[in-house]
């Protein structure tokens, strides 16, 4: 058989549902899309439900079953993704945390939940903290993200993910003592609780925070943690439909979820996780990369920041930039390769948050049932040949399509 690559795009957030101040159209119906529309009435078309009717899901969730994992048995909390998302290397069993830089007075009270929005100097103190040894054979991988932002993982024997926040997630209260939730979580406790104390003596002397004081601002002398979650074991994506995988995104939370996958993370110079990302840059990189990768995922953010704004004609505006990105795709796309564009979940507009109303999808190339749909928007894709689908449907459709799909009995 002959055996194509795999193109998936995931427009994020990118469903909606009818607005007003669009004539009660959604973006997608709104937009100019004389490419997305090409796509749409050369291939066959679709809604897709990301984890189930009605659901309303995370990008973390609808990721893992976009990728064609079962999240419900998968996941286990967003913690892990976004540690991995910083660049550390997570495992199985890992326990991870999201993680702010503060500060706290002598009383141990939080008075700056983000230590003055501090930008500068999150990397050296980060080092100054990963690699710690916090006794009974737990030790500390930490690394700095955007801002104020870090993740902290655990790595050692009988941690499990029972504990209670030290973050005390207000300011002006004091830092919390970490406590078992469960019997098995006092190991667990007892080394956050030993981070707790490390981390404040080495960034209280910091010189990074002695610089800080000196100019008046707030020193990052302390750590919040919360949201415990263990590393869940994924099978690595490639190993298990047998393709070469990358991903490329913007936002380190998605990265982090490329990287979960056992997939390699491609980085493209513009592509920002924002409303500037630059996406032909990515269409670009993508043609590229399935030179030598046999399945590309990419993510585009920019949708779902307009659904969180509230800002329906910027929501337009962007589903434009995506067509002038599928037209980059409908030229330099070769015949090997099936292309599916769908998203992760509806962020409509009027709500300013993600919605479980199912999406739209697309898929084309060589042998595939072209249906009738000529417009890619929410109501045409109801009536295409996909029918209505899970999103964890939707990997072995696109294997199946490629020729790769595994013959199920005789
Ligand atoms: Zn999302
Ligand atoms: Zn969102």
């Amino acid at each position: 058989m002959d055996r194509r690559k795999i193109l998936l795009l995931i427009f994020d957030g990118l469903g909606d549902r009818p607005i007003a101040e669009l004539g009660r159209q959604t973006p997608l119906q709104a937009a100019r899309k004389e490419h997305l529309d090409w796509f749409a009435a050369n291939g066959i078309n679709g809604l897709v439900d990301p984890i189930a009717p009605g659901v309303r899901p995370g990008s973390d969730t609808s990721h893992l079953a976009l990728f064609g994992y079962d999240p419900i048995q998968v996941y286990t909390g967003r913690g892990p993704f976004e540690a991995a998302g910083v660049g550390i290397p997570v495992k199985e069993g890992d326990i991870a945390f999201r993680a702010n830089f503060a500060t706290m007075d002598a009383g141990m009270r939080v008075t700056d939940r983000r230590a003055g929005r501090i930008r500068e100097g999150t990397g050296d103190l980060a080092k100054a903290l990963d690699g710690l040894d916090l006794g009974g054979g737990v030790r500390v991988l930490f690394r700095a993200g955007t801002e104020h932002r870090a993740a902290l993982v655990l790595r050692g024997p009988g941690l499990t993910p029972h504990v209670s926040d030290p973050d005390p997630h207000d300011e002006g209260a004091k830092v919390l003592s970490a406590k078992a939730t469960a019997p098995d979580g006092a190991a667990t406790a007892k080394a956050l609780n030993a981070f707790m104390e490390k981390s404040h003596k080495i960034l209280k002397s910091h010189p990074v925070n002695i610089a800080r004081e000196k100019a008046g601002k707030h020193p990052a002398n302390a750590v919040l943690l919360r949201g415990a979650g263990i590393v869940p074991h994924l099978e690595p994506l490639g190993t298990r439909i047998g393709m070469k995988a990358a991903g490329i995104a913007g936002v380190a939370l998605i990265k982090g979820m490329f990287r979960a996958a056992g997939m390699e993370v491609l980085e493209v110079e513009g592509a920002t996780g924002g409303l500037d990302t630059d996406m032909v840059a990515k269409a670009r990189a993508a043609v590229d990369a399935l030179k030598k990768y046999d399945l590309v995922i990419v993510n585009v953010k920019a949708p779902d920041v307009c659904g969180h704004d509230g800002l329906a004609n910027e929501k337009v505006r962007t589903v434009e930039r995506i067509d002038a990105m599928m037209a980059v795709l409908k030229a330099d796309l070769g015949p090997d390769t099936v292309l599916a564009a769908t998203a992760d979940h509806s962020t409509p507009v009027s709500l300013k948050d993600h919605s479980g109303d199912p999406v739209p999808v697309v898929v084309f190339g060589e042998g595939v049932r072209v249906d009738d749909v000529t417009r890619f928007d929410e109501l045409s894709a109801a009536r295409g040949g996909l029918g209505r689908i899970l999103g964890r449907d939707l990997m072995p459709i696109l294997l199946n399509v490629s020729n790769r799909a595994e013959k199920f009995g005789a």
